[in-house]
C-alpha cells in the first residue's frame, strides 16, 4: 500500500499494523451468513456455542405475542401515588437487597434466553444474531447496576482540614419515569429500569408503542424474582397521551428516554413548563454517524465494518452509520467492495436462521425510508440500489448506498439500511470538523494505520463513542460505556461507571466531633 501514501505526510514509521478480521477468502465478497450462525457477534458471543438452536425454534415455534392492553392516561395520578408509596420503602431496603434481586433477574432472564429471543424476533423482527445479543446485553445491565450501585452508594469519608467527620452518602431520588425504544425492547428498557431502581428509586415505565411485549414479559420476570409490583409498573400506550401525562406528572424525579431528538425536545419542553423543583432530563437520541477512511486503511477490515455498521439490525441502531467518507485514493476500490459484500447479505424474514436484514420496524418508518431513498434518486448517485426480493417479508428494505457530494448533504438522521457515501482529500481533521458541524455525536468510526492520526482524529472528535479500525455498533456494557454530545444526548453514558449518579441524590454529612 505504499502508493497510497504518496498523498500523506507521514513515514512508514508510523504506520500502524492492524490485525486482519477477516478470513481471507472473504477478503472481497463476505460469506452469506455474515452475522449469522458460527460467526462472533459484536459482544464476542458465538451462537453456535451459546445458544441452542432447537430450544430457540421450539420457544418460536410456541409463542404467540398477544396485544398488551393500553394504559390510561387518565390514571396516571394513581399510578403515581402507588409508585411514590412503593418508593418510601424500596429506597429503605439495603442496597445489597436491591441488587441481590437484580442479580436474580439477569439469571431468570439467562435461564428464559430462547423465550426472550423468540419475543424478540417475532415482535421485533430482530434476526436470531441480534436477538442473543439482545438478552445478553440486557443480562449485563441488570448485573452491572446491581454491582455499580454497591459500588457507589458506600458511605465515602471525606477526611480534611474542618476538624470535623464529613461523609458523602448517595441515596435515591423518588419516582423515575422510563421511556424506552422499539429498537432494543428489551436491553434498553431494562437498562433503564434497572438504574433506576439499583438506587433505589421506583418507575413508570413507557415502553415503545411498537414492543409493548418484551417489556411486559420483562416486567412480569422483575415481578417473579420479588421486586414489588409497586416498584416497577408498566405503562403501555402512545406517547402523545401516556408518556406526555408522566412527564407532566407533578412529582417525578427525573425522566429517562432514549428515542429521536426531537421527541427528547419536546419532554425537555414539558419538564421545563413545570412549576416545583427541576426535573433532570437523560436522554440518549439519535446520530449521523460518520466512518472516516484514509488511504492507509485496510480495504477488507473497511468493507466488513461498513456492512456490520451501516446494513446490520436494517440499520435501526442509533449507533448504526450514515456516512461514510472514504479518501479518494481508495474510494473506488472500497465502494466496489462494499458493493459485493452488500449484495451478499441474505434479506428476508427474521424467522429464517439464514437472515442477515430483516424489515424495518413498521409501516410508518417503511414509507418515510423509501421517501428518503427517492429523494436520493434525484439528488445523489445510487452506488447501491437494490430493491427487495419477490414475496419478502413486508417492509423489507434492501440496503442502499448513496454517494454525496459533500459531508454537509446529510441533512437528517435516516433510521434504515441507507448508507451515504462521501470522498475526501486533503487534510482528515476538515473532515473531522465538517461531522462535528452536522452537531450529532453518537459514533464516530476511523480506519487509518497511521496509529498518530487516529488519536489525533478522535481527540478532535465531539462524539460519544469512537471506534479506531473496527465497525462502530455493538457496544459492550462495563467496558464500552455508551451514549453521545450535542443533538445524540444528553449523557451520561450508559453501562459506563457515571450512569447511576445521575440518578441520586447526594447529600454531604458534616458533624462537628
Ligand atoms: N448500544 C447500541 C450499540 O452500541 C445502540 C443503542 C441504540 O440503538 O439505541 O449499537
Amino acid at each position: 500500500f505504499v502508493h497510497q501514501l504518496a498523498d500523506e505526510s507521514v513515514g512508514m514509521e508510523e504506520i500502524l499494523v492492524s490485525p486482519l478480521r477477516l478470513e481471507p477468502e472473504s477478503a472481497f465478497v463476505l460469506p452469506p451468513k455474515l452475522f449469522g450462525a458460527g460467526r462472533k457477534n459484536s459482544a464476542g458471543l458465538d451462537l453456535e456455542v451459546a445458544t441452542q438452536r432447537a430450544a430457540l425454534q421450539t420457544a418460536f415455534d410456541n409463542l404467540t405475542v398477544p396485544s398488551v392492553p393500553e394504559f390510561d392516561a387518565k390514571q396516571a395520578a394513581s399510578a403515581y401515588a402507588t409508585s411514590a408509596t412503593s418508593y418510601k420503602i424500596w429506597s429503605k431496603a439495603p442496597v445489597a437487597e436491591r441488587a441481590a434481586l437484580l442479580r436474580q433477574s439477569a439469571d431468570a432472564l439467562e435461564h428464559q434466553m430462547p423465550r426472550f429471543c423468540a419475543i424478540l424476533v417475532k415482535e421485533a423482527f430482530k434476526t436470531w444474531g441480534d436477538a442473543v445479543s439482545e438478552v445478553r446485553e440486557a443480562v449485563d445491565f441488570l448485573r452491572f447496576y446491581a454491582d455499580e450501585a454497591e459500588r457507589i452508594m458506600a458511605p465515602v469519608a471525606l477526611p480534611g482540614p474542618t476538624g470535623e467527620t464529613n461523609e458523602l452518602r448517595l441515596s435515591a431520588r423518588g419516582v423515575w419515569v422510563c421511556i424506552s425504544p422499539w429498537n432494543f425492547p428489551l436491553a434498553i428498557f431494562m437498562g433503564q429500569v434497572a438504574a433506576a431502581l439499583a438506587t433505589g428509586n421506583t418507575v413508570l415505565a413507557k415502553p415503545a408503542e411498537q414492543t409493548p411485549f418484551v417489556a411486559l414479559e420483562a416486567v412480569r420476570l422483575l415481578h417473579s424474582v420479588g421486586v414489588p409490583e409497586a416498584a416497577v409498573q408498566l405503562l403501555h400506550g402512545p406517547g402523545e397521551t401516556v408518556g406526555a401525562a408522566l412527564v407532566a406528572l407533578p412529582g417525578i424525579a427525573g425522566v429517562v428516554f432514549t428515542g429521536s431528538t426531537p421527541v427528547a425536545r419536546t419532554i425537555n419542553r414539558a419538564l421545563a413548563a413545570k412549576d416545583g423543583p427541576i426535573v433532570p432530563l437523560i436522554a440518549e437520541t439519535g446520530g449521523i454517524n460518520a466512518m472516516l477512511v484514509d488511504s492507509t486503511a485496510l480495504p477488507e477490515q473497511v468493507v466488513d465494518a461498513v456492512v456490520q455498521s451501516a446494513f446490520r439490525s436494517a440499520g435501526q441502531r442509533c449507533s448504526a452509520l450514515r456516512l461514510l467518507c472514504v479518501h479518494e485514493a481508495i474510494a473506488d476500490h472500497v465502494i466496489e467492495m462494499v458493493q459485493g459484500a452488500a449484495k451478499e447479505l441474505v434479506l428476508g424474514n427474521t424467522a429464517e436462521w439464514a437472515t442477515d436484514v430483516g424489515p424495518v420496524i413498521d409501516k410508518e418508518a417503511f414509507d418515510g425510508i423509501q421517501k428518503h431513498i427517492q429523494r436520493l434518486h434525484s439528488t445523489a448517485k445510487p452506488l447501491l440500489a437494490q430493491s427487495a426480493p419477490a414475496r419478502a417479508a413486508a417492509n423489507l428494505i434492501a440496503p442502499q448506498a448513496f454517494e454525496l457530494k459533500q459531508v454537509s448533504d446529510v441533512a437528517q438522521e435516516i433510521f434504515g439500511p441507507v448508507l451515504h457515501i462521501v470522498r475526501w482529500s486533503g487534510d482528515p481533521q476538515a473532515v473531522i470538523e465538517q461531522i462535528n458541524a452536522l452537531g450529532y455525536g453518537l459514533t464516530l468510526g476511523i480506519q487509518t494505520r497511521i496509529d498518530s492520526r487516529a488519536h489525533a482524529l478522535a481527540a478532535a472528535a465531539h462524539i460519544g463513542n469512537v471506534y479506531i479500525n473496527r465497525n462502530i455498533i455493538g457496544a459492550v456494557v462495563g467496558v464500552q460505556p455508551f451514549g453521545g454530545e450535542g443533538l445524540s444526548g444528553t449523557g451520561p453514558k450508559a453501562g459506563g461507571p457515571h450512569y447511576l449518579y445521575r440518578f441520586c441524590a447526594e447529600q454531604t454529612l458534616t458533624v462537628n466531633t
